[in-house]
């Protein structure tokens, strides 16, 4: 179980910053989306979380602890991104049992653990199959069972659907969704699609250029929005 804290981040690239002091509070088991168009800042913020970028200032506070020196390893943190990224010449078992293995887990711990996760994406009759004999859809499941199988205190999504059709999207929304309810996890969901965030997030993050604009419950958005940019994000269709 996690919280996340985030104190006035700022993020620079060279010279130019491109988050502007965001600030962002993660209750424990929330589900929060953060939107806002293509360039905005999300994956920046979503990579600090995780530790693969450098906050240049500001703090990231996980579970009480200040963690912006804390290697990613260290954060028990499991990140799903858009492409999958998914060991081309490992089966699918190997896939998901790899991070466990790599740190000496016992290899029945492994086992269960693989078994579980598999279930629970429905991927059990799939385990001695490679990543190209998989539908789009079954990757992207084997890639959240990859990261359910280390039972992480905090997921982080960057766009896992946006490879996918429409309705198989659509589907994955659901399940993600069924995941959250079954885990109880705490997810940070990075999406430029508002519908997505409206079905599925208990709190939605709007940025823009690098500052959030609001941070509320959906319904709230929906009905309180804060400035017509968030009005304009919210109400537009997908
Ligand atoms: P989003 O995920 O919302 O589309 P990003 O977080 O990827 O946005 O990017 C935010 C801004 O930071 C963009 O202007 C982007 O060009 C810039 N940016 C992201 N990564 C780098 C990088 N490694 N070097 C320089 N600029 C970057
Ligand atoms: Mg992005």
């Amino acid at each position: 179980m996690a919280t996340v804290e985030i104190r006035n981040v700022h993020k620079s690239f060279g010279a130019v910053e491109v988050i502007h002091g965001v600030s962002i509070d993660i209750a424990d088991g929330e589900f929060v989306a953060l939107v806002g168009p293509s360039g905005c800042g999300k994956s920046t913020l979503l990579r600090m979380i995780a530790g693969l970028e450098e906050i240049t200032d500001g703090e990231v506070i996980i579970d009480g602890t200040v963690v912006n020196e804390l290697h990613p390893k260290d954060r028990d943190i499991a990140m799903v991104f858009q492409n999958y990224a998914l060991y081309p010449h490992m089966t699918v078992y190997d896939n998901m049992s790899f991070s466990l293995k790599l740190k000496g887990t016992p290899r029945d711990v492994v086992k269960g653990q693989v078994q579980r996760g598999s279930e629970i994406l429905s991927v059990q009759q799939l385990l001695d199959r490679y990543p190209k004999q998989l539908s789009g859809g079954q990757r992207q499941r084997v890639a959240m069972g990859r990261a359910i199988v280390r039972d992480p205190k905090l997921f982080l999504f960057d766009e896992p659907l946006s490879n996918l059709d429409a309705k198989l999207r659509v589907q994955m929304r659901a399940e993600i969704k069924t995941l959250h309810q079954r885990l109880g996890t705490t997810i940070v969901y990075v999406t430029h699609d508002q519908i997505e965030a409206m079905t599925m997030a208990d709190k939605i993050v709007v940025m823009q250029n690098g500052v959030v604009e609001q941070a509320g419950p959906p319904l709230e958005l929906y009905d309180q929005p804060a400035n017509l940019f968030v009005a304009a994000f919210i109400g537009s269709p997908a």
